[in-house]
C-alpha cells in the first residue's frame, strides 16, 4: 500500500502545527516545531501571499497528513462523506476518526497513527474477535478492539499505553487487558483535530 514516506517533521513545519506524526519524540523538546516553527525551505521565513485557495488547500493538507492518508484515499473518504446525511465536513471527520488505525491510536495502543497502521497491517488487532488487517476499516458503536492473544507486539503496545494521558470520550480503553470499545460516534466537539472542515468542503466543492 502506498504511503507518504517524506520527512515527517517537515510536514508539521509546513502546516505550522504539531501533527504528532512521530510518537514519543513529539512530546519532547526535540520536536522540530518547538525548535524551528517556520515553514521549511529557502523561503520558509519569507512572506507568503495568502489567498482563499491557499487557506483551503493548507487546511485540507493538514487534515490529510494528520490522519496519514494519500490524496486519493482522502478524496474518496470525502466523496463518501457527502453521500451521508448531515454536514459533509463533520461526516468526513467522523469517518476519519472511525478508521481502525486512528481508533487504535486514540485508544492509546500505539504511539502514533503510523505505528497504529503498521500494527493493524500486520494483523495484531481483532475487531469483535475477528482479525482485521485493514487500517481504513471503519469501526462502529459497540465494536470491541482487542490485541490478538499472544501477539509479539504486546510489549510495544504496553509502552504506548504508558505514554497515553487520556482516551477520547467516545471510546473506552482497558490498558491492562489491552482491549477497547467504541461507545458511540464522536461528537464534533470531541474531535480535537485542529482543522476547519468547512474550508475542506469549500475546496472540494469548486
Ligand atoms: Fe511533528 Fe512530531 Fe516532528 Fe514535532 S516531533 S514536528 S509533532 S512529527
Amino acid at each position: 500500500m502506498a504511503r507518504d514516506l517524506g520527512p515527517k517533521c517537515r510536514v508539521c513545519r509546513r502546516e505550522g502545527i504539531k501533527l504528532f506524526l512521530k510518537g514519543e519524540r513529539c512530546l519532547t523538546e526535540k520536536c522540530a516545531i518547538e525548535r524551528r516553527s517556520y515553514p521549511p525551505g529557502e523561503h520558509g521565513r519569507g512572506r507568503i501571499k495568502q489567498s482563499e485557495y491557499l487557506l483551503q488547500l493548507r487546511e485540507k493538507q493538514k487534515a490529510r497528513r494528520y490522519y496519514g492518508l494519500l490524496e486519493k484515499q482522502f478524496r474518496n473518504t470525502y466523496e463518501k462523506a457527502t453521500r451521508g446525511t448531515g454536514a459533509p465536513g463533520e461526516n468526513l471527520l467522523r469517518m476519519l476518526e472511525a478508521r481502525l488505525d486512528n481508533v487504535v491510536y486514540r485508544l492509546g495502543f500505539a504511539g502514533s497513527r503510523a505505528q497504529a497502521r503498521q500494527l493493524v497491517r500486520h494483523g495484531h488487532f481483532q475487531v469483535n474477535g475477528r482479525r482485521v488487517n485493514i487500517p481504513s476499516f471503519g469501526v462502529r458503536p459497540n465494536d470491541v478492539i482487542t490485541l490478538k492473544q499472544g501477539s509479539a507486539a504486546a510489549p510495544l503496545v504496553r509502552d504506548a499505553t504508558d505514554l497515553t494521558a487520556s482516551v477520547s470520550p467516545w471510546l473506552q480503553a482497558d490498558h491492562e487487558g489491552l482491549t477497547g470499545k467504541v461507545l458511540r460516534w464522536p461528537e464534533r466537539a470531541e474531535i480535537d483535530t485542529p482543522v476547519q472542515e468547512s474550508l475542506i468542503v469549500e475546496l472540494y466543492s469548486k
